[in-house]
């Protein structure tokens, strides 16, 4: 199988910048009652309020968070529609708008979910390698990932692994999830789970030897913006381990295919059918 061509290992520590959620934010989304309150008094002011928990052992996560208060707020705002006659036709649309925003995230979290637990019943042993992968120094880092529309991501690539180094520790990675950890995106294609096997490669090579390959990639890629390769230069360990790793999944995915008996559905389709059942719940 052809290794997918415009996947990229991208390390661009503006892009890590944005949108990392603080502690008290997170403290926040678990009061249901204070969210609840919130979300009558203001009925569009609800954000994407995304859980994480502090977790002692590295691991593959959904990017998408933890959607307990998404749900919940879901939930209060279909009632409020439904319940209340008197808002107003402006507020309605706002509201609905809102409503249809959370939908959204959650069935991007659902379909995330469903593709983890199918990668891991595919290629189990490549999954594990990554679920329980340490630095240099022995510190679990969590690898988060999200299945995102294609096109969506500002490298227009396939699959992105963002990864930037922490501050004073040069064997530590982070992203916008905070210290040890790195994200991880992939395009709803036909072929995601491939392009996610080919990311965790570069996830699986860069984690424990991180400071040496900075510099590695520091001295080889000059213009990250301008290439949709980047770590595939002929000598990149990273994108070598990453092309094993695709090449490995595609083995699993034939022997999977030849002894199971479910079908599988490819990720744009699956997405669609969540998105369907979430309009009946
Ligand atoms: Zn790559």
């Amino acid at each position: 199988m052809e290794e997918p061509h415009s996947i990229e290992n991208h390390l661009n520590p503006e892009l890590l910048k944005k949108e990392i959620r603080t502690a008290a934010d997170r403290t926040a989304s678990t009061k249901t009652k204070n969210l609840e309150d919130r979300i009558r008094r203001s009925c569009i002011n609800v954000l994407f309020l995304i859980l994480t928990c502090h977790a002692v052992f590295g691991e593959i996560k959904n990017g998408y968070g933890n959607i307990r208060a998404t749900k919940e707020s879901l939930r209060i705002l279909r009632a409020l529609l439904f319940e209340d006659v008197n808002i107003n036709p402006a507020k309605r649309r706002k509201i609905q708008e809102t409503i249809e925003n959370f939908e959204n995230h959650i069935s991007y979290y659902d379909l995330t979910e469903n593709l983890l637990t199918q990668f891991k019943s595919i290629a189990p042993e490549l999954y594990a390698q990554v679920d329980t992968i340490t630095d240099r120094l022995g510190r679990h880092v969590n690898v988060h990932v999200q299945f995102v529309t294609a096109g969506s991501t500002e490298i227009q690539a396939e699959g992105t692994t963002y990864v930037n180094q922490v501050p004073n520790d040069i064997d530590a990675c982070q992203s916008e999830y905070g210290e040890f950890t790195l994200a991880v995106k992939v395009w709803i294609v036909p072929r995601a789970l491939q392009v996610l096997a080919h990311e965790l490669g570069h996830v699986r090579y860069i984690v424990p030897n991180f400071a040496n390959y900075l510099k590695y990639f520091k001295n080889h890629y000059y213009d990250i913006s301008s290439s949709n390769c980047v770590g595939h230069n002929p000598d990149d360990p990273s994108g070598h381990t990453a092309t094993q790793f695709a090449k490995s999944y595609q083995k699993n995915y034939s022997k999977f295919l030849k002894n199971s008996i479910r079908r599988l559905q490819d990720p744009p389709t699956l997405l669609a059918r969540i998105r369907k059942e979430s309009k009946i719940i």
